[in-house]
């Protein structure tokens, strides 16, 4: 069989496999994208977490032209409601303000559901000049060579590439053939998501509440059915999930009620519920020979703070940046490290506070709890503290390395 040639090869057809196919297509790039699962559809039900884009993730997607048509379903999330509770049921101790008006910013992030984000994407890269989509089969096999990677996917078909981008997700199959182990650190967490619709309206707030278990995210949706709206993120101990999750929806519904001490008013639910295992992991290199690990398949972090798919991005800014800045370096080795080196440091530090936050945050010892409340009051009311907190979870993009 042929081998065809391209400048680079993407394993994975998630938000993150897409967004960075667009804008290597878009940078002239010719590119080959392969997922074995179907072209995402306006129908599919399969992934019902929403994502909050920060700043620098919503500038990407607005470069490679799919803003426009996700800005209609974006909720703009101003103001972060931050509560400490404690007690059974849940009490209110601690409540806090944060608005992205303190910083000059419209927002903090905008809210999007990730099927919509996804079909936009896909909808985009089916016509978009030198991408070639080939959804239906995966990354099968890899053969590195100094000035290429060799790629072989499930139904055959041959590639020969300048640079294979592994965005396959957290067990990704292209990471594990460059030879690329993870560290996992598993917290016997797991994340219910799912939507609601409340009386109370959002007011574009998202609100994160915090008692031990884990914390409980209300997140700004556009109305449903003529009601307000919000996703839903809820951490628990494994096995107190995994209890809720069998409860029949109007006990659910009631529990989420009881564990959002009732902000919103009552909640319904409005869509499935799903199941996520929270873990930090790492991968132990972001690069192999002509190969670079992105988004899960680099990191996956536990769902606080919309750090994951946003850190993702920032995987994506910087490979495109360094590839526009010298093209003929494209998968050579000082490009490889000078990306590793850039994105090692601030997945890492990232990676830290996150786990230390939910360490925190999920924690019943009394003081932990008291450190809680206390952090919040302190964060919050030193306004040069929580202006510095702010800006760093906006996630001001870093600059790409000056040279390869
Ligand atoms: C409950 C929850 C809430 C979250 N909320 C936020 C948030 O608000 N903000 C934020 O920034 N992040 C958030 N995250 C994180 C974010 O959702 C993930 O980082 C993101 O969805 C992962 O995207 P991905 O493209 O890396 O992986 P995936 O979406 O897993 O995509 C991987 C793709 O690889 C494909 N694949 C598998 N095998 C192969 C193969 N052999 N060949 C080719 N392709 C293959 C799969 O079919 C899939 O399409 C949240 C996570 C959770 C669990």
């Amino acid at each position: 069989m042929s081998v065809a040639s391209c400048d680079i090869f993407i394993s994975g057809g998630g938000i993150a496999g897409l967004v960075a196919a667009l804008g290597f297509a878009h940078s002239g790039f010719s590119t080959v994208l392969a997922d074995p699962g179907p072209l995402p559809e306006p129908s599919d039900q399969s992934d019902l977490r929403s994502t909050a884009y920060l700043q620098p993730g919503r500038a990407l997607l607005d470069e490679i032209g799919v803003w426009p048509d996700l800005a209609v379903a974006a909720t703009p999330l101003e103001t972060l409601r931050v509560i400490d509770s404690a007690g059974d049921p849940p009490a209110i101790r601690t409540e806090r303000a944060f608005r992205s008006d303190d910083l000059g910013a419209v927002a903090f992030g905008w809210n999007l559901p990730n099927a919509l984000t996804r079909q936009v994407l896909a909808e985009r890269a089916t016509t978009t000049d030198g991408l070639t989509l080939k959804f239906g089969t995966g990354f099968s096999n890899l053969l590195s060579r100094d000035g290429e990677a060799r790629i072989t996917l499930g139904d055959g078909t041959r590639i020969a590439a300048r640079l294979a981008i592994a965005a396959d997700g957290r067990a990704s199959p292209l990471r594990e053939a460059a030879g690329i182990d993870v560290e996992i650190t598993r917290y016997g967490q797991k994340a219910l998501a799912f939507a609601v619709t409340h009386e109370v309206p959002h007011n574009a707030v998202s609100t994160e509440l915090y008692l031990s278990g884990g914390a409980f995210v209300l997140v700004p949706l556009p109305d449903h059915r003529g009601q307000p709206a919000s996703a839903v993120v809820w951490m628990n101990d494994g096995p107190e999930a995994l209890r809720l999750h069998a409860l029949d929806d109007d006990a659910f519904a009631r529990a989420a009620t009881l564990r959002s001490c009732n902000v919103l008013g009552p909640l319904s639910l409005s869509s499935p519920r799903q199941v996520w295992p929270v873990v930090t992991q790492k991968a132990k290199a972001l690069t192999a020979r002509r190969v670079a690990l992105v988004a899960e398949a680099a990191h996956v972090l536990p769902p606080i703070g919309a750090q994951g798919l946003n850190t993702s991005l920032m995987d994506i800014r910087l490979l495109l940046d360094l590839a526009r800045k010298a093209p003929d370096s494209l998968g050579t080795r000082p490009y490889l490290d000078r990306y590793a080196k850039a994105r090692e440091a601030d997945i890492r530090a990232r990676a830290r506070i996150i786990d230390l936050y939910n360490r925190l945050c999920r924690s019943d010892a009394p003081p932990a709890q008291a450190l809680r409340s206390l952090g919040l009051r302190t964060v919050h009311d030193i306004a040069p503290l929580r202006q510095r907190v702010m800006q760093a979870g906006l996630g001001r993009a870093r600059k790409a390395p000056s040279s390869v």
